[in-house]
């Protein structure tokens, strides 16, 4: 018998997206908005508001983003290269590419550093798999 009450639950890349925790895809893995210019607003928060997850799972664990994140601004380094060249058609001068270059990886920062975790949490770390029972679980602060 199929139960008809079934609950839809986020999908793994719109969560990630979201930046929800990755165990039960409900709370916020930070205080808040990718956009916000507060500095506190850009930070990750120890807990999960929803499922009380820690999310360094042992001290030092977010030095393994610094990996992901350098993945990321290789990636990002070369696209932007490759953009200028063609957009440009630049074969001259070394400028404009390195100009280019450090902008594009300046300006996406705070996205490297929120999605590299955000990767991490999700795709490298095993144990923080999902939980449905944690999705329909009312919050832990409100028990
Ligand atoms: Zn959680």
């Amino acid at each position: 018998m199929k139960n008809t009450t079934e609950t839809k639950f986020p999908s793994i890349i719109e969560s990630a997206w979201n930046c929800k925790c990755p165990r039960c895809r409900r709370g916020n893995m930070f205080e808040g908005s990718i956009f916000s210019f507060s500095s506190s607003a850009r930070q990750m928060r120890a807990v999960c508001p929803h499922c009380e997850l820690v999310f360094e799972k042992e001290p030092g664990y977010f030095y393994v983003a610094m990996y992901v994140s350098y993945v990321f601004v290789v990636a990002q380094l070369i696209a932007s290269c490759v953009a200028t060249y063609v957009i440009t058609g630049n074969a001259e001068s070394p400028w404009l590419y390195l100009i280019v270059a450090c902008a594009a990886v300046i300006i996406l920062a705070p996205f490297n550093y929120r999605y590299s975790r955000v990767v991490l949490l999700y795709w490298m770390t095993p144990s923080f798999r999902f939980r449905p029972e944690l999705y329909e679980r009312e919050p832990a602060n409100s028990i």
